[in-house]
């Protein structure tokens, strides 16, 4: 993408509005713009992070097994008198209603329609297991929507439900989501740590909340330091084999929200590894059994030829969130620094002299070789004086900048920036592109 083509409104200041320093430079970076309480238009900036993320956690999701299907924004209100919790979700549910008069609403979650879906097309046990998953927008009228993605009223979600016959299926269920959750979060470039969570509302036993630590989350959060640095499974992971050893590793150390916090049991670790801190909440998987499928006649034929209803999981995780998560975790005072992961672009091209005709050829040439190596470079070609070029690039993120200006060019080289460590080397054109590549 050449930037004179391409829609990047930067902005000098952050509103004052932004509190926490990934919903400034979210709107400083031109990635989204607020259009009402919690409620955001995504720019191209943002948009494109924000569908490498949900690349990533779509490729998890269907490694660990789970299928995906698009249920709709708008649901209807019966479905949820039928679970009993049309009356029970309160405030943060908005309701709609249609030219008919029918009761509607914007989904906050989609236990009662998935649990629908299912009840309608699967019978037998010989179907199961099978995990549903979607990538859809939810709002909840959040009492207090602030700190940008991060509380929005509407965001994006990935939601997954999980049906088997039995308790011990269930819990295989959890536990592929349970891995499939490390994975994802660790390519995102984040230290997740399951923690044990309060089931509230959905209902269950069985609960863990995944949680970055950071200054500006919004839950206090103890946990056994030994939990950063577990290794997290690889691509090769088996997941039609047995995962509770890693779920296990895990869980057998202290990990807890607030709600769930035992000090009594967090003060048995020796002192140096009690970790109490600030954790956002990105990711969340509940298994609570019959809570809809009993209510909704979710049921199946078992081998005996009794009917039973079947056992549920619920497994979400706030991609829109998400970005905001990643910056408060890698972010300098000069602005975002993106993994690499989910960079919205590979480099940076920034040509120091665009009216000079040499520096413009090399720039050309290492826009064609890194667009040619997938590498998606974006080129400041505008006639921005080089600081504010500098400032904007920094602010943006990219991994790699690849400064071209004349005085070099002369003696054949180029400036090549990694944007994490602020490092600047000379080297010729096609050595940063090696490197980059
Ligand atoms: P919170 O405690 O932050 O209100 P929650 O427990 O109500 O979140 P869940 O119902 O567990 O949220 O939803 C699954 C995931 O969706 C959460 O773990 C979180 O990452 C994300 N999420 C929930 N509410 C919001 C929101 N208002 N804005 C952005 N993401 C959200
Ligand atoms: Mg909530
Ligand atoms: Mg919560
Ligand atoms: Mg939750």
């Amino acid at each position: 993408m050449r930037l004179s083509r391409y829609f990047l409104p930067i902005l000098k200041e952050a509103p004052k509005e932004a509190e926490i320093v990934s919903h400034r430079l979210m709107l400083r970076a031109g990635m989204m713009r607020q259009q009402n309480a919690g409620i955001y238009s995504w720019l191209p900036l943002g948009l494109k992070v924000l569908k490498k993320i949900e690349a990533i956690v779509r490729e998890e999701q269907d490694r660990s097994g789970a299928v995906e299907i698009l249920m709709p924004s708008i649901q209807p209100a019966d479905l949820w008198r039928e679970s009993g919790r049309y009356d029970a979700y309160g405030k943060e549910m908005l309701r709609i209603v249609d030219r008919h008069e029918r009761e509607m609403l914007y989904g906050p979650t989609a236990e009662e329609v998935v649990t629908d879906i299912f009840r309608a097309y699967v019978r037998s046990y010989r179907d199961l297991p099978l995990n549903l998953y979607n990538i859809q927008w939810k709002f909840r009228d959040e009492v207090r929507p602030r700190f940008g993605v991060m509380r929005g009223r509407e965001f994006l979600m990935k939601d997954a439900y999980s049906f088997d016959v039995d308790q011990a299926g269930a819990l295989r269920a959890y536990h592929k989501m349970f891995v499939a959750y490390l994975r994802t979060y660790k390519r995102l470039g984040l230290t997740a740590i399951p923690m044990r969570a309060d089931t509230g509302p959905i209902g269950g036993k069985l609960s863990h909340e995944f949680i970055i630590l950071a200054s500006t989350g919004e839950s206090a959060v103890f946990c056994d330091k030994d939990l950063l640095d577990l290794p997290v499974p690889g691509e090769d992971v088996d997941f039609d084999g047995d995962l509770a050893p890693i779920v296990d590793m895990f869980t057998s150390r202290y990990a807890a929200t607030d709600e769930m916090h035992d000090e009594a049991a967090f003060s048995e670790l020796p002192e140096e590894r009690r970790v109490s801190a600030r954790g956002i909440e990105v990711g969340h998987i509940f298994s609570f059994g019959t809570k809809y499928s009993e209510p909704m006649g979710a049921k199946v034929a078992m081998p005996d030829g009794s009917e039973q209803p079947v056992i549920m999981g619920s497994y979400g995780i706030g991609v829109s969130r998400l970005i905001g998560a990643i910056i408060e975790a890698s972010h300098d005072d000069a602005g975002i620094i993106w993994p690499d992961s989910v960079t919205p672009f590979g480099a940076g091209i920034v040509s120091l002299r665009s009216d000079d005709a040499a520096v413009s050829a090399a720039c050309e040439d290492a826009y064609a070789k890194l667009a040619a190596a997938g590498k998606d470079p974006l080129y400041d070609d505008t006639a921005a004086r080089p600081g504010a070029k500098f400032a904007s690039m920094d602010l943006i993120g990219l991994p790699w900048q690849i400064i071209v200006g004349p005085k070099g060019l002369a003696d054949g080289v180029i400036e090549l920036k990694r944007r994490a460590t602020g490092e600047k080397e000379l080297v010729s054109l096609e050595s940063a592109i090696a490197r980059v590549t």
